[in-house]
């Protein structure tokens, strides 16, 4: 099985302080499976995020941090809380099975190990996890263009406004409208209204490509972007580029007065996120940006 396969069948942390339980569980599911070792507790908890396994197999009794303690961290951690867990224990009393649920568990796997069941339990949590992230995915991802929907640009909004304020750095926020979209519909109709919002969202992804930034479809034919950590020239800047990408598309738009192509009009804001201050500010100064842009004639991008 090449790499590739093992990394397409999951990848999975396993976490233990004896090197002969990690032996025994790479023995087994080493074929399959691409894998990752920790022999404590804070290593498994830096392995986890860093390397976001799909699954990790946890042992419950180790020196230092314990399965339990590792398991409530990481069910606390924004970065890691979706990653199931099974423990992996000798110590299988009511009470010792409650307390691991509790924790945040999904399975267990008893010691000393049964390898047809330590193969079938590792399946099934891999098929569920593979299942809620494509799950995770369409209800993230906007079904027409394929980019960020509004539920997605929110929760991404109010994270980064959090880190903002603790940080201390600006947050800057884009709206983007297409200029007489309406008529845009009913000269050329629905379906290449449609196309022609994929293509505007596809010529805007490369326009914001840092690694915390993110375009989202806002709504209908708006879109906004969301650029933590870049002051108002660097949000102007990038308002720039997506009036040229689109202009660049070159749509022929026969019932826009504003030119003979499709074009966007933009809002940009910028702040400091502060403690007292709430995050609707920043979307209601951009939208009122955006506003202006329409006002003074479209096809311009305007910044607070
Ligand atoms: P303005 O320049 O002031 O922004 O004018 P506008 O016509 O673009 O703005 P308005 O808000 O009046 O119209 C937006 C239009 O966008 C109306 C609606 O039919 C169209 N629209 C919204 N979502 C979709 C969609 O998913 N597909 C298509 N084809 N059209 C859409
Ligand atoms: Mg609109
Ligand atoms: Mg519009």
């Amino acid at each position: 099985m090449s790499w590739d396969d093992q990394a397409r069948n999951g990848r999975i942390l396993i976490v233990d302080d004896a090197t002969e339980n990690i032996q025994m569980l790479s023995h087994v599911l080493g074929e399959e499976h691409e894998l990752l070792f920790a022999l404590n507790g804070e290593k498994a908890l830096q392995l986890a995020h860093d390397q976001q396994p799909d699954l990790i197999l946890l042992d419950a009794v180790m020196p230092g941090l314990d399965g339990y303690e590792v398991c409530a961290a990481l069910r606390a951690s924004p970065g890691a809380q979706d990653i199931p867990i099974i423990f992996v224990t000798a110590l299988t009393t009511p009470e010792h099975e409650t307390r691991a649920l509790e924790a945040g568990a999904v399975d267990f796997i008893t010691k000393p190990f049964n390898m047809a069941v330590v193969k079938a339990r590792v399946r099934t949590h891999l098929t569920l996890k593979r299942q809620s992230d494509a799950m995770r995915e369409l209800t993230l991802t906007d079904a027409l263009t394929g980019i960020a929907n509004r539920r997605s640009f929110n929760d991404a909004f109010d994270n980064e406004w959090r880190r903002c304020v603790r940080s201390g750095t600006p947050l800057s926020v884009i709206m983007i409208d297409i200029d007489h979209f309406k008529n845009y519909n009913d000269a050329y109709g629905h379906q290449a209204g449609d196309h022609c919002l994929q293509q505007v969202a596809n010529a805007m992804r490369h326009c914001a490509g840092r690694p915390p930034d993110m375009l989202a479809r806002y709504g209908g034919e708006e879109f906004v972007v969301l650029l933590p950590n870049v002051e108002a020239s660097g949000a102007e800047t990038v308002a720039q580029r997506i009036l040229l990408e689109v202009r660049r598309l070159a749509i022929p738009h026969r019932m826009s007065t504003v030119s003979d192509i499709v074009t966007v009009s933009i809002g940009a804001a910028t702040l400091a996120p502060g403690d007292g201050l709430s995050p609707e500010i920043l979307i209601r100064a951009a939208d009122r940006e955006l506003y202006e842009a329409k006002e003074s004639g479209r096809d311009r991008y305007s910044a607070a």
